[in-house]
């Protein structure tokens, strides 16, 4: 199968254009139809050759994706559930922001880290994607964008890579996705406008800070201790709560930046009094953001989402102990909103 031409870094197309006989600056402006214009068939690169364009055509497809469902929210949240050349499928969710649109890519086609919250961690992992095939999702959901009417253009200015998958265990795919989305011949979304979610693969933690890009972090902490951790983050066994907060404290140290804990409220299991005062403890003095995550239901796993006062109270222990805190806002709660949701349900319906 051929791959996506939207798997190339700007400098991986230039080496392309030397190697198949082409000047190196046909990268830009094959860019710039890819990025700037935003076609979805080489045949609209209308000053192109032809031989180049058969060239590119024969060694590369532009979109790997096809649409097969997407639903839209009544809040504006759109969810897309894309089918990969191989007949798999993902899903991608663009959400809008009063500070602009974010897309949330999916990276594996499942997940083997196997949190029991979690709908993609129950369909075991069927392959890595390719940086083409989570750069083809942003791409997608642009196009979309292109043909909604709207009083100025709709550009997508963030992404969050909190889709289906563990970022770090698809590294280097994941990070030439952020090389690609992130130049400034291409899309050129700010570095700082990019947040990765990981569940905490400690050495990926390291290496992620040696990077020397300003993309946020957020790691799935979900439990203030090791015990709890373990019970429905199997991860933890491997990267246990010392080990990771050492990675975290080294990633903030090296990069100078603020890290976020994700925390999902799961009622009667993580959102009591005593989880705040661990919670506190294990991240005071830390330049860290905490985010409560409202549960989302995941049919089979029993888990469900706290009380509006068990939140509140979490929340305001918090803050009186003067951690940053925040309850994040919830989307597309009338359409299958977690991600991998609407992914678990297609593949149930379909056996
Ligand atoms: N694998 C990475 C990124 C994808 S998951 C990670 O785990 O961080 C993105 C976020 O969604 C994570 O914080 C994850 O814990 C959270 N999540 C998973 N299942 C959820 C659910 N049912 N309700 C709310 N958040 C969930
Ligand atoms: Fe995988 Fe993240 Fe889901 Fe855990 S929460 S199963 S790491 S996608």
């Amino acid at each position: 199968m051929k791959p996506t031409i939207y798997d190339l870094t700007y400098e991986q197309l230039e080496a392309w254009m030397l190697e198949n006989g082409e000047k190196k600056f046909r990268a830009q402006q094959i860019w710039n139809w890819l990025y700037i214009q935003q076609v979805s068939e080489f045949s609209q690169m209308n000053n192109i050759s032809k031989v180049l364009l058969e060239k590119l055509a024969n060694h590369f497809i532009l979109s790997p994706l096809t649409l097969k469902v997407m639903q839209a929210s009544s809040d504006g949240t759109r969810k897309y559930l894309f089918t990969l050349n191989d007949g798999t499928l993902i899903e991608t969710v663009l959400m809008p922001h009063r500070y602009g649109n974010s897309v949330c890519v999916t990276t594996q086609v499942g997940c083997n880290i196997g949190c029991s919250f979690c709908a993609s961690g129950t369909l075991k992992k069927q392959r890595d994607l390719t940086a083409g095939e989570i750069m083809a999702q942003v791409m997608l959901v642009q196009q979309d964008l292109n043909t909604l009417e709207s009083d100025e253009p709709q550009r997508v200015s963030h992404i969050v890579i909190m889709g289906i998958g563990e970022p770090f265990d698809n590294y280097d795919n994941f990070m030439d996705f952020i090389w690609i989305v992130n130049h400034p011949k291409g899309l050129a979304i700010g570095a700082r406008h990019i947040t990765v979610s990981t569940s905490g693969i400690v050495p990926k933690i390291r290496q992620f800070a040696q990077e020397g890009i300003q993309v946020n972090l957020a790691i799935s902490l979900h439990a203030p201790n090791d015990e709890l951790r373990s019970s429905i983050m199997k991860i933890n066994n491997a990267y246990p709560i010392p080990e990771l907060m050492d990675a975290v404290r080294e990633y903030i140290q090296v990069t100078n930046r603020r890290i976020t804990f994700e925390y999902i409220m799961m009622k009667g299991v993580n959102d009591q009094i005593i989880h705040a005062r661990q919670l506190v403890k294990l991240v005071r003095g830390m330049n860290a953001y905490i985010n409560l995550i409202p549960f989302n239901a995941v049919d089979e796993h029993g888990y469900q989402r706290s009380t509006k006062e068990d939140v509140s109270a979490f929340f305001d222990y918090l803050k009186k102990e003067k951690i940053q805190v925040m309850v994040r806002r919830e989307f597309g709660h009338d359409i299958d909103a977690a991600c991998g949701q609407l992914r678990a349900k297609k593949l149930t319906e379909e056996n």
